[in-house]
């Protein structure tokens, strides 16, 4: 019997699900699967998501193919009628000890082939604790869904609306992994900043961060995965000015930087809003890096239009750039409006690209011959508290905090 072959797409709250899930389908019994955990961002992830169960259902022949994740979820009926797939679980049932307790061999084919339930009516967070990750760096949710609608996003028709894991489920997740020895935890979840909303007393995420450190002092390293700049609340900058641990590097969800277009993404903030943040949060903690989200040839999108995207890379000085081509997700109201051309789309995510790397090369080479605490993730590679990845010359103990001095970089990576 053999344990089921788990793969993940998406971003990080995907991972610490399949790591649940990983424990989950042990405490059943579950063997001899393939699981797919998915992701429906962009078609693009869709498409990759289709690829990867053709591709797990060939080399695991005879294997029941179980899909789960977003895509599963926004479009349930995709999956179930491709041959390959033997049951197409939801976002919620998915994290349901039943779901998986009902799966064991004798059980496929028998009870219905799709459990998607209504996301919407989901009103709790799945308070399943994991003992370990695949990796020396933990995810951690703290939050799932999103209440906002912004114009071209799939994810809260993924995810539904967005409800809170109570801050004394979070320390004691996060005392388990320090237990079993990580010195790293990210908290993650679909939209960070509105974490406390929907809790007694109605705190921020300034207020967990703070919790978390004082509860958890053997925690060395706290990062967060991504925020909402115009939602970051006084806790949390004081926290970014005051507390060692948590880590110099906020990746922001800026997704434009025109005012025009950010109003008909239905965003939250305006240019000026970001560069703000950024500038504030540098006077707090002058060593901070940001990462920021920016899509590329959203529709209407002018040429100046983006030009003024492409100039906020300098004007908030960012260095880690995950640029998405603008992808219409079917039912979104982005995906009603004119739309801009493929080779243009293609063409600005090019261009932002470029300007990124120009942007991390810059960060690479300032850093040389400074000191760095780093993170070792494998006998040659880590990250350091700026979450730049560093690659040593000789082997180093892994899942270790080394500090180091930086003797240059080569690609996209310091060295040391
Ligand atoms: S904040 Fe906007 S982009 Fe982010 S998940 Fe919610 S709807 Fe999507």
């Amino acid at each position: 019997m053999n344990a089921p072959v788990f793969a993940t797409l998406g971003c990080r709250l995907n991972a610490y699900e399949t790591e649940a899930m990983k424990e989950l389908a042990a405490a059943a019994g579950v063997a001899n699967a393939v699981v797919v955990n998915t992701c429906s961002v962009t078609a693009e992830a869709v498409r990759k998501a289709k690829q990867e169960i053709r591709r797990l259902a060939r080399e695991n022949p005879g294997s029941p193919v179980i899909v789960t994740g977003c895509a599963a979820q926004t479009e349930p009926a995709t999956f179930a009628a491709m041959p390959e797939v033997t049951r197409v679980i939801g976002n919620t049932e998915k994290m349901q000890a039943d779901t998986w307790r009902g799966m064991t061999a004798d059980f496929i084919g028998q009870t219905e082939r799709v459990q998607v339930d209504d996301i919407m009516s989901v009103r709790e967070t799945a308070g399943h604790l994991i003992d370990g990750f695949g990796r020396h760096r933990a995810y951690v949710q703290v939050q799932n869904g999103c209440d906002h609608r912004c114009t071209f996003c799939i994810i809260p028709f993924g995810r539904g609306n967005s409800r809170s894991v109570p801050a004394g489920v979070v320390v004691e997740q996060i005392q388990r992994l320090v237990d079993k020895g990580f010195q790293e935890v990210v908290l993650t979840g679909v939209d960070l900043t509105s974490w406390g909303a929907d809790l007694p007393g109605l705190p921020r995420l300034g207020d967990l961060v703070m919790r978390i450190l004082r509860l958890v002092p053997d925690l060395a390293r706290l990062r967060i995965s991504s925020i909402d700049s115009i939602e970051a609340d006084e806790a949390l900058m004081q926290a970014i000015a005051t507390e060692s641990r948590l880590m110099p590097h906020l990746h922001l969800s800026l997704q434009a930087g025109d005012d025009m277009i950010l109003k008909r993404m239905k965003r939250r903030h305006l240019r000026d809003d970001a560069i703000a943040f950024c500038e504030t949060a540098r006077g707090l903690r002058p060593d901070i890096v940001f990462g920021a989200d920016i899509i590329a040839g959203f529709p209407t999108e002018t040429e100046q239009m983006f030009a003024n995207s492409l100039q906020l890379i300098d004007d908030c000085g960012l260095t880690f750039l995950h640029v998405f081509p603008y992808s219409a997700r079917k039912g979104t109201p982005a995906a009603r409006m004119p739309a801009t051309p493929g080779p243009v789309i293609r063409d600005r995510a090019a261009r932002l690209r470029a300007r990124g790397e120009a942007a991390l090369q810059a960060h690479l080479a300032s850093q040389q011959g400074r000191l760095h605490h780093v993170l070792t993730e494998g006998p040659r590679m880590g990250r350091t508290e700026g979450f730049a990845e560093v690659a040593f010359a000789t082997d180093q103990p892994e899942g270790q905090i080394i500090t180091t001095r930086i003797t240059g970089w080569s690609g996209q990576r310091l060295t040391a």
